[in-house]
């Protein structure tokens, strides 16, 4: 492709968000060009087992089937996918540019933005050889998996708690985890999670190891004042740390709320800036779900699509 190119629209990212947006725009015409990244193309479905609640599927799929079949259906429509990361964007103009890694600058008159975010991580070996196999980030994704289970939950905010409640539905026992010795959770949350006979607390504890060969056996729990340690025999671990959305690329551009999420307009995917919009996990806070996230895409492509219109 030549640098003097200017496209209809370029979206960034290849999760939920940034397929079904390239559907949508190949669909309509729009001959999208799609940046996935290089590593992690696919987005966060790839390093998962069984997805459950994605409609369409009713024995389930595995998450990089899933992405698969989303990837597939894009390019059956004419989107023309790239396996690279943007490292740079210059939004503020009527002509969006983007640069890939290799310094190659991309122009269109519309981008979508459809970074994701990523999940807070504890930073322990086998964390990630048994995601999907007792560790996870997500209860509404895998809380169902846990029937009878014994669980640990690692935060101590509203996530964490609210998570908490909710695996009380499937799990025999959950375990909160806490580095401190109170909540920083509000009040009402931390009552609900204190009157569940379900929940129990481990004050002032880190997680120091997490054990499984196949599938998850225990974690080793470190008391942060006496640094003693002890095992707790469980099966399922959700880290409830938090997550940071991918929007270090566009700040400064692109208006972001305080946690670092793009903000768009009530009711649409528009950003600030004219021609950009965002969609997925990267502007929500509230449901993150792969169905939202391509809820959202969709949305995008209407808005770029509707916006392209407003430009002939
Ligand atoms: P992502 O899926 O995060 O995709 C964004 C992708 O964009 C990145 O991965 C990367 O490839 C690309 N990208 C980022 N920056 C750049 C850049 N600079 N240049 C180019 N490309 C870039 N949801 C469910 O509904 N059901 C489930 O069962 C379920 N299970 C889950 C299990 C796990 C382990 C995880 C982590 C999440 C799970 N989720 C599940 C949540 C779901 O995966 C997310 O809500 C969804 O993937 C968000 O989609 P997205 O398109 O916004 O972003």
């Amino acid at each position: 492709m030549s640098e003097a190119e200017v496209r209809n629209v370029i979206i960034i990212g290849s999760g939920p968000a940034g397929y079904t947006a390239a559907v949508y725009a190949a669909r309509a015409q729009l001959a999208p060009l799609v940046f996935e990244g290089s590593v992690t193309a696919g987005g966060a479905l790839m390093t998962t087992t069984e997805v459950e609640n994605y409609p369409g599927f009713s024995a389930g799929i595995m998450g990089p089937a899933l992405m698969d079949e989303m990837r597939t259906q894009a390019e059956r429509f004419g989107a023309e996918l790239v396996a690279d990361d943007i490292v740079a964007v210059d939004l503020t103009g009527e002509i969006k540019s983007v640069t890939d890694s290799a310094g190659t600058v991309h122009r269109a008159k519309a981008v979508i933005l459809a970074m994701g975010s990523g999940y807070r991580k504890l930073g322990l070996e086998h964390e990630d050889r048994l995601s999907g196999h007792g560790v996870s980030w997500c209860a509404t994704c895998d809380g169902f998996f846990f029937r009878q289970h014994e669980i640990a939950v690692i935060g101590g905010g509203d996530t964490a708690i609210e998570e908490a409640t909710f695996l009380t539905r499937f799990a025999d026992k959950v375990t909160i985890v806490h580095r401190r010795d109170e909540l920083r959770a509000s009040k009402i949350m931390a009552e609900r999670a204190f009157a569940n006979e379900k929940i129990e607390f481990a004050w002032n504890s880190e997680v120091a190891e997490i054990k499984g060969d196949e599938k998850l056996t225990g974690i080793v729990l470190r008391d942060t004042v006496t640094g003693e340690t002890r095992e707790l025999p469980v099966t399922g671990l959700f880290i409830a740390i938090g997550h940071d959305p991918r929007s270090e690329l566009v700040k400064g551009q692109v208006h972001l709320d305080e946690d670092g999420y793009v903000l768009v307009q009530p009711d649409s995917t528009r950003t600030n800036l004219p021609g950009v919009f965002a969609a997925g996990d990267l502007v929500d806070h509230t449901y993150r779900q792969a169905i939202t996230a391509a809820g959202t895409g969709c949305s995008a492509a209407l808005d770029a699509e509707r916006f392209l219109a407003t430009l002939e």
